[in-house]
């Protein structure tokens, strides 16, 4: 037996099209080979027809979502495909390319709520994908675009993008999936061995250059500007379309009840504009009726937007980034700056940044309590705690903290902190393994020592 899948309005006409983000006149379509406005060279953004999504109403939505979410009618399942109508409506469903994407679960952090005194502490696994990280979100939207496009005739010979590590991993995945070819290039020796590993085993054309991200993405502006060869990185508006469902699937894990608090890292600022977007359009359409606050979390050594928000959003430098443990927001000239910044003065929203101690050590002190986070979460909940210790977060605030990547992509980063060996960093919460002989009365002795210190108010009967 198959649960028939409710539809929203049958004659309703989904429409979307990219637009100048400075509001140049002239609309694109979705199926364009275009990044940046003929006119004033700056990024576009794709706009949706909101009088369609109108036409079904926002209870009616809800169900539809429900009745899609997880399930396996293609592709609807999927947490992206899911909200197609809001995301990208010009893609065929025979030519979405989908790894199941979206629908990563929301962990209560209990115990590490307790230890900072939140009573209502969330952490949305976003690593908990495909291939590892948040990335995937958008991928699936602007790889099903390009197989759509080349179904549709055009000729595009393959897909590349600049990375810092997961954005290559996450295209070589949805591309070796569609058969289209994929190149990537990244910043030699600036990724874990795990996301280099990816797109190597994914059959992607795999360039490691001798510069920093922003590097790379210099020379791939310049490949795919004057080649036919489509470009995968965020000034693509298609994915922030898909990064936006994460917005959505937070309020509908929530019962469409909106989170007081959302952290996020930020790098090159497309996922902190897909989240604020997504809240937004919701809003738009009646979905919810309140927005979160946000707080964006960079790296203090990369920082640039931190920076700008000191100076209240009214001027950005770009800065010359620094190593960070970090490394996909090691960027020190974020291509989605502008997009975020508009983004973030239409919330009650603030920056905050982690010095490379704070991001090891929250980072680490939260798997104390069941998480597995990358670096990049641990920049998130740094900040969050500072924000907490500087009373500017009620105790009983629903907070949410979006993590990014999962932390088996960061083993390095890992064992270093608990090994004691990354340079400058206390790794107050190391939990080294203890080498012991094999014998019985070496072994308890061991064991009751370190039960001791851990359970000091029960005793040890073993
Ligand atoms: C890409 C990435 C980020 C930053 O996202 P932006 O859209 O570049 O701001 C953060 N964490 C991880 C793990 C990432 O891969
Ligand atoms: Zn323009």
């Amino acid at each position: 037996m198959t649960i028939p899948l409710k539809s929203p309005s049958p004659k309703a006409r989904y429409r979307a099209v990219f637009r100048c983000i400075n509001g140049c006149p002239g609309d694109h379509p979705l199926n364009e080979v275009i990044y940046q406005c003929p006119d004033c060279h700056d990024l576009l953004e794709v706009v949706h027809d909101l009088a369609p999504l109108r036409e079904t109403t926002p209870e009616e939505w809800k169900d539809i979502f429900d009745s899609r979410f997880m399930r396996t009618f293609w592709p609807f399942g999927s947490g992206v495909w899911g909200k197609k109508e809001f995301v990208c409506p010009d893609v065929q469903d025979e030519n979405v390319v989908s790894t199941c994407e979206g629908g990563t679960n929301l962990f209560w952090a209990e115990q590490l709520g307790h230890r900072w005194g939140l009573q209502d502490l969330w952490v949305k696994q976003c690593g908990n994908s495909h291939t590892g990280s948040f990335k995937d979100l958008g991928m699936t939207v602007l790889v099903s675009m390009v197989k759509q496009m080349r179904h549709e005739g055009k000729e595009i010979p393959a897909v590349a993008c600049a990375s810092t590590g997961d954005t290559s991993a996450s295209l070589a995945a949805y591309c070796a999936a569609a058969g289209i070819p994929a190149i990537v290039f990244l910043p030699r020796n600036k990724v874990s061995a795990e996301q280099l590993v990816q797109p190597i085993a994914n059959g992607a054309i795999t360039l490691s250059i001798d510069t920093d991200f922003d590097g790379c993405m210099q020379i791939v502006r310049e490949i795919t500007g004057r080649n036919n060869i489509y470009l995968a990185n965020s000034m693509n508006s298609l994915r922030v379309e898909g990064q936006k469902t994460l917005s959505f699937e937070l309020c509908q894990q929530f019962d469409w009840e909106v989170p007081d608090l959302v952290v996020i890292p930020g790098g090159n600022l497309g996922n902190v504009t897909a989240l604020g977007k997504g809240f937004l359009m919701m809003r738009e359409v009646g979905l919810i009726d309140r927005l979160p606050r946000i707080l964006c979390a960079q790296a203090e050594n990369a920082n640039p937007l931190y920076r700008s928000y000191l100076a209240g959003f009214d001027r950005f430098e770009p800065v010359q980034a620094k190593p960070t443990l970090a490394s996909a927001i090691q960027i020190g000239h974020p291509v989605s700056v502008k997009k975020a910044v508009r983004v973030l003065r239409q919330f009650d929203s603030g920056v905050e940044q982690a010095s490379e101690g704070e991001l090891a050590e929250a980072a680490a002190e939260a798997d104390l309590t069941g998480l597995y986070n990358c670096p990049h979460t641990g920049v998130a909940l740094a900040a969050l705690k500072k924000w907490v210790l500087a009373g500017k977060v009620n105790s009983s605030d629903r907070v949410v903290v979006i993590s990014t990547a999962h932390g088996l992509k960061f083993s390095s980063f890992k064992n270093r902190y608990h090994a004691r060996r990354l340079e400058g960093i206390e790794s107050r919460f190391a939990n080294p393994p203890i080498e012991v002989p094999a014998s019985y009365d070496r072994v308890r002795e061991v064991l009751f020592r370190a039960l001791e210190s851990r359970n000091a108010h029960i005793a040890a009967r073993i």
